[in-house]
């Protein structure tokens, strides 16, 4: 039998079970997932579903007549081992699972806050939906709301809670919103622009601990001592990977699940994908020396799946696409493309005092990447420019009368 069992229902492992069947593959086809319910898409739960503007069917990747359609058995259960020698999915309860081929996505978890009064109640973390729900039931009864991390959940997260009338208060331990993921004048914007919305933004201030009272939370305290009032703690701190049935069962793991350049591990009979993956990419080394990366985003775990659907149906191909993500934080839509290293030069196009701008990013004085708050057309171009080698100069980029759309000839 040449079953494919995909680990993982969320946005990766769903989109390798959908565009296998696509690519035309008419084998057995089990998508194994720990969360109840159909799989959904993640990027709202800190959007428009927290906000309340958006509710389950929405957020749904597909209805459940889509499973049945394409033969695409679902199977809600927490898988525990992986038998390479039989190639088995061991399930929870003693199930085992035969499989020709097995792909892991089994994304990320969130990475837990690591100081005393954690386990208070009013403490929460996001990444699920069961973690959206339980946290919107609380928040609709809080005042005082304290986000720890200025990632991008946290900073989504503020916002909504800002626009539902919460006072936020938002912690962040190093020098910038942001910090690993934009240019230095792209976290400045961020700042001020949290700020105007009326949130509380600590930059530099680490959390030693969380106070409470009967169980229940009721400040932050800071490494200055001050203790930030809460009744409400929101966790953005990062997510680890999930690699634990990886490496048990011997595969290697160094920051993810490693695979090569076709998102195959060392055994052939299984490959990875999307959050809990590190591959090598041009992007984050160079044209000539590809630097392992974990990505975080939809678009990589969706064109990864798209990738491995297309080898595993006898297409085999490199995977190079572009990396791209966005974020919405109130009415500022930032998209990024591309990689920038952290001493990458940053050059503006635009003025972020009209909160539509670009910024682009150049190592020796080729472009790697492009922020863009609220202008979709530099980002667009970005995805196509990226694709190739960019001939684009940093002179170019940063006057608005050349036009950006000439170099695509
Ligand atoms: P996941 O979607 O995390 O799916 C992995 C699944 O595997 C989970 O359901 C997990 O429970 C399951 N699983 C793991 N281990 C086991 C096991 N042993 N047995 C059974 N099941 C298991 N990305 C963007 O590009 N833009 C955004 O704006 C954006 N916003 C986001 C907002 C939030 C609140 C969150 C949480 C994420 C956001 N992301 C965003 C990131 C994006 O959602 C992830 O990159 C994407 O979901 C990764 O897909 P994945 O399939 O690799 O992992």
């Amino acid at each position: 039998e040449e079953r494919i069992v995909i680990l993982g229902a969320g946005q990766g492992g769903f989109q390798a079970a959908a565009s296998l069947r696509e690519a035309g593959f008419t084998g057995p086809l089990t998508l194994v997932g720990d969360e109840p319910g159909l799989p959904y898409q993640r990027p709202p739960l800190s959007k428009a579903y927290m906000k309340g503007d958006a509710g389950i069917e929405q957020i749904e990747l597909r209805p459940a007549a889509f499973y049945a359609d394409h033969r695409i058995e679902l199977i809600e259960a927490r898988a525990t081992g992986i038998d390479r020698a039989t190639r088995h999915l061991m399930l929870e309860g003693g199930a085992r699972l035969g499989y020709a081929h097995l792909i892991l996505a089994t994304g990320a978890r969130n990475r837990p806050l690591p100081v005393p009064g954690r386990e208070l109640s009013g403490v929460y973390y996001l990444r699920t939906r069961a973690d959206a729900d339980a946290l919107k039931a609380t928040l609709a009864c809080a005042r005082h709301v304290v986000v720890i991390g200025a990632g991008f959940i946290g900073l989504e997260f503020a916002a909504v809670a800002r626009a539902l009338g919460h006072e936020v208060t938002v912690i962040e331990a190093a020098a910038r919103p942001l910090g690993r993921a934009v240019s230095p004048e792209m976290s400045a914007f961020f700042a001020q622009a949290h700020r105007d919305m009326g949130t509380t933004l600590l930059l530099g201030a680490g959390v030693v601990g969380l106070e409470g009272v009967d169980g229940r939370v009721t400040g932050v305290k800071t490494t200055d001592g001050v203790v930030h009032k809460a009744d409400f703690v929101l966790v953005g701190i990062g997510v680890v990977p999930n690699v634990e049935l990886a490496a048990e069962a011997g595969l290697e793991v160094a920051n993810g699940i490693v695979v090569d350049d076709h998102l195959a591990t060392r055994d052939p009979a299984i490959s990875a994908l999307g959050d809990a993956v590190a591959y090598p990419s041009r992007f984050a080394g160079g044209q000539d020396e590809p630097a392992m990366v974990r990505l975080e985003s939809v678009q990589n775990a969706v064109d990864q799946a798209r990738c491995l659907a297309a080898r595993l149906t006898g297409k085999s191909a490199p995977f190079e696409a572009v990396p791209w993500f966005w974020s919405d934080q109130g009415d500022l839509k930032l998209q990024m493309v591309g990689l920038a290293g952290p001493t990458d030069s940053a050059v503006l196009r635009g003025d972020p005092a009209t909160r539509r701008f670009s910024v682009f990013r150049f190592r020796d004085g080729v472009l790697t990447a492009i922020e863009s708050v609220n202008r979709p057309a530099d980002h667009m171009l970005g995805r196509r420019l990226l694709a190739g080698t960019p001939v684009l100069t940093p002179e170019q980029a940063g006057d608005e009368s050349f036009e950006l759309k000439s170099l695509l000839g």
